[in-house]
């Protein structure tokens, strides 16, 4: 499939389909959407997975295990919530996508897709003071979709096909980093002009406010991550306009919308106060890092855990050794990496000495954990590969393991000759992406492994796998045909026969999706 956008960038304040100049859909020429009825779920959907397909092929889309898990963790309790609270009926639950997508991104935002998707910059992540402040952001956005506000406001644009929709909100996600190439995609440069229609109305940002706010607080967040979340955004208001918080553009803070959230707080008293978190803090520093790898944004992670300034406070000293050791193994400065690694272990260690509330303790654990990660990446980079699984393999074996660490020992296995934990391994893959099949990066894992093994039809198909997860049909088609002719004319290995079929059965689904991606057109 071709088009038009070559790269598009993640920085927008949020890609709701809202409100378009009448003048695209009369030019368009194609059918419209039903006449002053909301779309129906299937097609906000297709227009959701049109979007998202763009977004997993561009370069700043990011696969990361550890963040991936943190916000993963965060989101699903939302999503359970809002289910059980009512606002989410069971099918819009089956038929949308809830899936959250990473963008490497300095930008402090988030942002609703159509169809259940979820546009998260590294940003956002990487100045949030807390969990409950972040999940705050994702319950807000949530309320977005869950009240079906990208629905709604496409109605009133009656005259506009999904597949022209769709194009615009790529062409506002392409946007603002790249103004000059923006104006190319949006006729007329009226990049402006559009940008401004596509946001919600003043009532709906209210809505999404009130439920929000209800979904956090079900799902066992600290409703103080509201009011924080605003408290930052404000005060970043009053400091810059540089466009570093486009969040802000798309979800102005009205007094109104600050005095009511006051209010709620007002009824929430018993929350407690949030304890400085190590593990928050270490989580930040990765998203600083990784949302911005040019040298001169290394060096000044590098500098900032050089200050003797920011000794005094544990959880941010830990963030900024952190951050430094990560910057170091990305310029390839190996020792560098191990001085600050080291540094970094006394500190999280203490962590664990403070007797404090659970949530401290928990915490701690969690600092651990991200040490731990961090330890395997240091050794990776540096092919110790046996180290890798003897910093992440917790001694007692057996237990299954959570899906950084799998991932971690599976690209260590992928790079070493034959090893005894390469079975079990594989076989905890397959477990993995039989419960979570849209997992492309687990797929990948699995296929690299399967290949070591010399079990080609199976790895084939894995890595068909992974390209279907991330919504690419032709490369699906390519990988799962290769499979199939495989299956023809090699011999079937005892117990590939089942396989084989699974690549048949596969493929015709690939084929039908690549179809109908086809007819939207
Ligand atoms: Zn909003």
């Amino acid at each position: 499939m071709k088009h038009a956008i070559r790269r598009l960038h993640w920085t927008l304040g949020l890609a709701a389909a809202m409100g378009m100049g009448s003048a695209w859909a009369q030019s368009s020429g194609l059918p419209a959407l039903g006449d002053g009825e909301s779309i129906s779920l299937s097609a906000e959907r297709q227009l959701g997975d049109r979007i998202a397909r763009e977004l997993y092929r561009d370069p700043d889309f990011l696969e990361d295990p550890v963040l991936d898990e943190y916000i993963q963790q965060l989101w699903a309790p939302l999503v359970k919530a809002a289910a059980s609270r009512g606002e989410l009926s069971s099918e819009l639950q089956e038929r949308f996508a809830w899936r959250i997508l990473l963008g490497r991104d300095r930008s402090v935002n988030a942002f609703a897709l159509p169809g259940g998707y979820l546009g998260v910059h590294l940003g956002l992540i990487a100045v949030v003071g807390s969990h409950d402040e972040l999940a705050s952001v994702l319950a807000h956005e949530l309320s977005h979709v869950t009240q079906r506000h990208i629905a709604r406001g496409m109605s009133d644009q009656a005259k506009m096909t999904p597949w022209v929709i769709g194009s615009m909100i790529l062409g506002v996600l392409a946007a603002s980093k790249s103004p000059q190439g923006a104006q190319a995609l949006i006729v007329g440069g009226q990049a402006a002009a559009v940008q401004s229609q596509l946001s919600y109305s003043r009532d709906m940002e209210r809505e999404a406010d009130r439920v929000g706010y209800g979904i956090l607080v079900d799902a066992g967040y600290d409703p103080k991550g509201f009011v924080g979340m605003f408290a930052k955004l404000q005060q970043a208001a009053g400091l810059n306009d540089s466009g570093a918080f486009p969040y802000l553009r798309s979800h102005p803070l009205t007094s109104e919308r600050l005095a009511d959230m006051q209010a709620r707080q007002q009824l929430n008293t018993s929350a407690p106060g949030t304890a400085a978190d190590m593990a928050q803090a270490m989580l930040s520093a990765r998203a600083r890092v990784l949302s911005q790898n040019n040298p001169d944004a290394l060096k000044a992670w590098i500098q900032e855990a050089e200050q003797p300034t920011t000794r005094s406070m544990p959880a941010q000293r830990a963030g900024a050794l952190y951050a430094a050791t990560l910057a170091h193994l990305q310029m390839r400065n190996m020792a560098a990496a191990e001085r600050t690694l080291q540094a970094l272990g006394p500190l999280v260690a203490a962590a664990d000495h403070v007797p404090t509330s659970e949530a401290s303790r928990t915490s701690a654990l969690a600092a651990k954990r991200w040490l731990r990660l961090l330890r395997a990446e240091v050794a990776f980079k540096q092919e110790r590969f046996d180290e890798v699984l003897q910093t992440v393999i917790p001694v007692q074996n057996g237990a299954a393991l959570q899906r950084p660490e799998l991932m971690a020992v599976a690209q260590a296995l992928a790079r070493m000759p034959s090893h005894p934990l390469q079975q079990d391994i594989t076989g905890q893959l397959r477990q993995w992406v039989q419960a979570a099949p849209h997992d492309a990066p687990a797929w990948d894992a699995l296929s690299r492994l399967l290949s070591k093994q010399g079990q080609a039809l199976a790895s084939l198909r894995a890595e068909g796998e992974a390209q279907i997860a991330r919504l690419d049909w032709s490369g699906g088609i390519d990988r799962l045909r290769a499979a199939q002719d495989l299956a023809r004319t090699g011999r079937l290995r005892p117990g590939e026969h089942i396989e084989a079929s699974i690549v048949d059965a596969r493929l015709r689904y690939a084929q039908d999706n690549w179809l109908a991606l086809q007819k939207q057109r």
